[in-house]
């Protein structure tokens, strides 16, 4: 979730509390810094456990630019109690005298459930984007929703293959919901999650791979390069269409402008078979099938494949 206005009356209770007594680490990397503070934790070892989880998960932004995409941003950690299965109950990027991810940890959350957890991947990837509003929410969640699998296949916390099928369980859950409602108006209502999200990663995946048909070219380049440009520390809002406006300059074509007033105004789940059919991915008997030894198989191992920490 990435937010800037509204926050719940709960998240700022526990946003003044997070001030004080915190375990704060440095995260660096070239001219930037992820501060991550561990709150309220008096246990030496669990507190270590935490930042330990944070400094693996933070390779994850490494891989797409050898830096963090912002100079200076925070992780602030809160271990809470909750009956909720998952051992990150609760993430959210904030964006209000700078941008924080906030994450809420489950007490009793061992470093392994942490591991395979997706939301802290999720959050730190919405550092990649400067505040689209309501109206580019889609655009928000979907990328941190395609890189959220991507990032982790990359450090190793999940198989190439595993990547693949969770984005395509994601597409699935996305057709499954509403439709008849276009994609922009959806994020306006603040309604469709599922939609929105996975709608929206099918737009940054058909994005990427259109943008690796140029030598040397990716998202992560195109992203890469926007951060050192364009990406503020502020919250100020950027709308949708200057966003796009800015990726297309640096791609130095019409990859996004176009493309995202086409998802925009959908108001039906995307066909991804082009795509599938590119990523040598067949559906059979709803399971996947990947092509061996072509350039199908290069092309997901070029998105997917792990990276040495940098
Ligand atoms: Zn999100």
């Amino acid at each position: 979730m990435d937010s800037r206005p509204l926050l719940p009356l709960l998240l700022l209770a526990s946003a003044a509390a997070l001030a004080q007594d915190a375990d704060e680490r440095v995260l660096r990397a070239g001219d930037t810094a992820l501060r991550v503070d561990v709150i309220e934790v008096s246990d030496r070892s669990r507190a270590e456990l935490l930042q330990r989880w944070i400094a693996e998960t933070a390779a994850a932004p490494l891989s797409v630019f050898g830096r963090f995409p912002l100079r200076d941003a925070q992780v602030r950690i809160k271990q809470v109690d909750s009956d909720d299965d998952s051992p990150v109950p609760w993430g959210q990027t904030l964006r209000r005298d700078g941008v924080s991810v906030l994450l809420f940890v489950r007490r009793d959350a061992t470093l392994q459930q942490l591991r395979d957890d997706w939301t802290a991947a999720h959050e730190l990837s919405h550092l990649f984007h400067p505040y689209l509003g309501d109206r580019g929410r889609w655009l928000a969640e979907g990328l941190a929703s395609y890189y959220q699998n991507v990032l982790r296949a990359r450090i190793g916390a999940l198989e190439g293959e595993e990547a693949w099928r969770r984005l395509d369980a994601g597409f699935q859950r996305g057709r499954k919901a509403l439709s008849g409602v276009a994609l922009d108006e959806l994020g306006r209502r603040r309604g469709g999650t599922m939609r929105v999200y996975w709608a929206g990663a099918a737009f940054w995946l058909e994005a990427d791979l259109a943008l690796r048909k140029q030598p040397g070219r990716s998202l992560d380049t195109v992203l890469s390069a926007y951060s050192t440009c364009c990406l503020g520390e502020g919250t100020a809002l950027v709308e949708p269409e200057a966003f796009m406006a800015e990726l297309d300059r640096i791609a130095g074509g019409d990859i996004f402008a176009s493309r995202y007033r086409r998802y925009a105004a959908a108001e039906e789940f995307p066909s991804l078979d082009a795509a599938y059919h590119e990523l040598g991915i067949d559906v059979v008997d709803r399971r996947l099938r990947f092509s061996q030894g072509d350039a199908a198989m290069r092309l997901r191992q070029a998105i997917v494949g792990r990276r040495q920490p940098h």
